[in-house]
């Protein structure tokens, strides 16, 4: 187990495959030091489906900012029960948000994208380090046509020194997805039901029109080519 270079030849090959095809290969290569990063959005929960037919033994980690919707921690109990998981918490500092909320108020994150990307920092960014600290890949539910951002993503991406990231759905339309979780009878996140396409902290996000970019709705404050937390920065 491990990369070797029949895994990294056999991972270019998946760019023609399924979504399966990626979780068995990622299983095989990484065996327990593989997990799904998953903020409970549409694309999450199908992945944790897909997922859980072929390892029940699936590991599924999220960032609770502490910011997040009732409906969110709803779906993961969902998740949870219908799968027989235990999703692993990470959550921020305890004592760093305090200095930062005594120094800057609690909403410090609207005043400037700097001051957003320290909120992100510490709220997520300082969390994902714990929770890859002891894996070699983990697993995301990206789309190329989520955003711009995202457009050249490939499903499976490796970095010098850090774990590999593997996205087993990227050519998935939102119709797949959709889809997907109607056939399936996948537990969702109702905010989907109330507008809101992309999930994050609810204080972060709005609702948005069907005419609109999937993602408007996350910092709708911000210019669109700084609507990125830093979770998916290559
Ligand atoms: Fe903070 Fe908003 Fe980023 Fe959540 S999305 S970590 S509340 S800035």
């Amino acid at each position: 187990m491990g990369v070797t270079k029949e895994s990294v030849a056999e991972a270019k090959k998946l760019e023609n495959g399924s979504a399966e095809d990626v979780f068995k290969w990622a299983f095989k290569t990484f065996g327990d030091k593989v997990k799904i990063a998953s903020s409970f959005g549409a694309e999450d929960v199908v992945l944790i489906d897909i997922a859980a037919r072929i390892n029940p033994k699936v590991k599924v980690f999220t960032l609770d900012t502490g910011r997040l919707a009732q409906e969110t921690y709803d779906v993961i109990d969902a998740v949870n029960k219908k799968y027989k998981i235990k999703t692993e918490f990470y959550c921020p500092d305890g004592k760093a948000l305090e200095k930062a909320s005594d120094e800057l108020g609690p909403n410090f994150f609207y005043d400037s994208v700097d001051l957003r990307k320290k909120c992100c920092n510490l709220r997520k960014m300082e969390p994902l380090s714990r929770a890859m600290a002891n894996l070699d890949a983990w697993i995301c539910g990206l789309r190329k046509e989520q955003s711009v951002t995202r457009a050249d993503i490939a499903k499976v991406e490796f970095f010098d020194g850090k774990p590999a990231k593997i996205n087993p759905i990227t050519e998935w339309t939102e119709q797949d997805v959709w889809d997907y979780i109607r056939v399936n009878d996948v537990p969702y996140n109702k905010l989907h039901d109330k507008g809101f396409p992309s999930i994050g902290c609810i204080c972060c996000t709005r609702p948005v029109k069907r005419t609109e970019d999937v993602r408007a709705g996350r910092w709708w404050w911000e210019s669109p080519e700084s609507k990125e937390c830093g979770l998916h920065k290559k």
